[in-house]
């Protein structure tokens, strides 16, 4: 919803409503919505759960998917090149770029199952922080380097 709400404020054709299912128990029935949120475009489902504005963009442009097949084809092979951008492929991107090695991270999102939750307690040394926040910070730690964040991307074996 802060994607759609950043793009309807940046964009005058863009407009969205947000709809509470719980008070609007009938609109959920019929669209039979099982998870939220639930996007719909000009009344098609367009998405379900948590997307970025990279995500919803993505999903819009037709080419999306080739311009960064074409933007990754470009770039010079890394040395190490981290699979996942949660907090253990940000410690070992981190590590390896202290190094001087040549590292990226490619990573569906970046952040991980961090991303899913408010409230982290155990982080050690950290009694008690939310998700975001900390991602933010993983994220600000690794870009003190010279890693290249690649998000976006599902790499299959
Ligand atoms: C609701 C919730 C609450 C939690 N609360 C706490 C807490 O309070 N304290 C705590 O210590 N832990 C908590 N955790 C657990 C913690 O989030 C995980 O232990 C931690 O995120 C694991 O980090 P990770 O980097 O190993 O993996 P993940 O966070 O799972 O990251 C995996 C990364 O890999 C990427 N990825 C996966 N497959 C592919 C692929 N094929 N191609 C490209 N990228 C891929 C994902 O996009 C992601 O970036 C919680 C988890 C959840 C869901």
């Amino acid at each position: 919803m802060q994607a759609l709400n950043l793009m309807a404020l940046l964009n005058p054709n863009i407009k969205h409503t947000m709809i509470d299912g719980a008070l609007f128990q009938q609109e959920v029935d019929s669209k039979n919505v099982m998870a939220v949120p639930s996007i719909y475009l000009n009344g098609e489902l367009f998405g379900q759960g948590r997307m970025t504005a990279d995500d919803i963009v993505d999903k819009l442009d037709d080419s999306a998917a080739e311009k960064q097949a074409d933007a990754l084809n470009a770039k010079d092979p890394y040395d190490v090149l981290i699979v996942g951008g949660g907090p253990a492929g940000a410690s070992a991107a981190i590590y390896a770029a202290r190094k001087g090695i040549r590292t990226g991270i490619v990573a569906d999102r970046f952040g991980g199952q961090v991303l899913d939750t408010m409230a982290i307690e155990n982080f050690i040394s950290v009694s008690e922080t939310e998700g975001p926040k900390l991602v933010a910070n993983l994220e600000a730690h690794v870009k003190d380097y010279e890693v290249d964040i690649m998000t976006g991307q599902l790499a299959s074996g």
